[in-house]
């Protein structure tokens, strides 16, 4: 059976190119009915931050790529380390090394100047006792070439004097990656890790663990980094953001996971991808090599398709904190009315681009326009057309039924009289509900917004219409 796992350290907020590589794991997993799993690797005393484990959490949650067993934490997990550390010194593989700071920097710069690779001289392998210093413990490399298969690229091998007698246990008794990060995916029973291609040296140093551990190796793939448009590695100069900034701008789970998917896999030409679907789809074979690409405007095209397109009840679920913190913004003390917000929303989510911005149009919902756009006034809001407007508005308010058809009526018998084109009529009114020349429609408009809201706002126009001219 398939066990995956999402293994992040908590040094920052999750950022969406590890959501792919925790989306990468899920999927494979999932494909094939496994396990998913999520392991924090917080040994780094320093950097690991219990808000940035909490970021992770979130992130994942909300992108619906929970993991499958409790969290396991490499904070908690430090004597197990340990014994793994004392089992290999006890089996002459690992030794205690106890070089100063001012030593190993003067090796160092003696390896330099002799045009060497700085590496460990092996100065402490045959210290056999115990002394009381401080140490740290380190493995003695076999000295035979590295060689290891990924799924994707095949057999990889390194030369074992690209490496030198790495360090296991730093000299406060905690654990360095390579190490922790092998004896947890032995210990979870991990069978397959997908991580970036930047690990490709950790998998060297961790094989040689895994041989001298005598423990099983799992498969890798190493995918390859997201980049900018500019080919470096990607990171908020490309607009790049973490997870949770995405979903508090108003992009929406469906179109982060739709968009991350397709960067560095594919089916066929198949573009839209719900998460059910990736699971059925997703196959290794069809990972490829080449650097994925981040493009912000895909990523808003699907967030835009999936506005269009996802069911209501769930549109208005996603949106329904968006609107109330506009509310809140924009002092609307209205009550919170479900169907009328609902209809509201579905006039407009057809045509923006964020949860956000679905909220921020539809304000004239709530609250009529402070101003009009006056480029839209200029054009649309015209002496002549105050006739027209006027006798709209009183034939709007004769009506009993204020429904659709009897106000595409009024329309129609309007056009005809004057002879307009619908526009010189209709854009009167969208600048008079709205303030602005571009809006849903406006009949549908007029019926959700009622005759008592509509009315006061197409007479308030008029009298605008009216001052304006006399001034100009
Ligand atoms: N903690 C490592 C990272 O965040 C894990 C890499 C791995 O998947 O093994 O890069």
């Amino acid at each position: 059976m398939i066990r995956t796992r999402f293994a992040p350290s908590p040094t920052g907020n999750l950022h969406i190119g590890s959501l792919r590589t925790a989306l990468f794991n899920f999927l494979l997993a999932k494909h094939e009915e496994g396990s998913f799993l999520l392991r924090i690797e917080d040994t780094d005393r320093i950097r690991s931050k219990k808000e940035f484990t909490e970021d992770i959490i979130e992130s994942l949650k909300w992108a619906g790529l929970m993991p499958d067993e409790m969290p396991i934490f490499q904070s908690q997990r430090l004597n197990i380390y340990k014994s793994y550390a004392e089992k290999l010194i006890a089996e002459g593989k690992a030794y205690r090394c106890y070089c100063t700071k001012e030593r190993l920097d003067k090796t160092k710069e003696e390896q330099k100047k002799r045009g060497e690779r700085p590496h460990y001289d092996g100065h402490c392998r045959n210290i056999k006792q115990i002394l009381d210093k401080p140490f740290v413990v380190r493995i003695k490399l076999p000295q035979e070439d590295i060689v290891f298969e990924d799924i994707l690229r095949g057999e990889i091998s390194f030369r074992y004097s690209e490496f030198d007698d790495f360090i296991i246990m730093k000299s406060d008794g905690s654990s360095m990656y390579n190490f922790a990060n092998v004896i947890d995916d032995s210990e979870m029973g991990i069978t397959h890790v997908v991580r970036g291609d930047d690990h490709l040296t950790n998998t060297a140093r961790q094989i040689v663990l895994y041989r001298l551990l005598n423990l099983k190796v799992p498969q890798f793939i190493h995918i390859p980094l997201i980049m900018g448009e500019d080919k470096t590695r990607l990171s908020k100069r490309h607009g790049a953001k973490s997870v949770l900034e995405y979903r508090d701008e108003g992009y929406m789970k469906e179109a982060l996971i739709n968009y991350l998917s397709r960067l560095g896999w594919s089916y066929g030409d198949k573009e839209i991808f719900s998460l059910k679907e990736l699971v059925k789809y997703f196959d290794i074979k069809h990972l490829h090599l080449s650097s994925a690409i981040f493009n912000p405007g895909k990523l808003l095209w699907l967030n835009e398709y999936y506005l269009r397109t996802l069911p209501s009840e769930k549109i208005y679920a996603y949106s329904k904190p968006f609107i109330e913190r506009l509310f809140l913004k924009e002092n609307i003390k209205q009550e919170f009315n479900e169907v009328y917000v609902k209809k509201a929303m579905d006039t407009v989510r057809i045509r923006t681009q964020t949860l956000k911005t679905l909220a921020h149009d539809m304000l004239f919902y709530f609250k009529p326009p402070q101003d009009y756009e006056e480029k839209g006034v200029r054009k649309y809001c015209k002496k002549e057309t105050l006739h027209s407007l006027e006798e709209l508005y009183q034939n709007l308010k004769d009506l009993e039924n204020f429904n659709i058809e009897s106000i595409k009526d009024v329309f129609d018998k309007i056009i005809k009289k004057y002879d307009l084109k619908l526009i010189k009529i209709a854009q009167p009114v969208r600048i008079a509900l709205t303030g602005k020349t571009i809006s849903p429609g406006v009949l549908e408009m007029l019926e959700i917004l009622g005759k008592d809201v509509s009315l006061p706002r197409i007479k308030r126009l008029i009298d605008y219409i009216k001052a304006w001219n006399e001034q100009n």
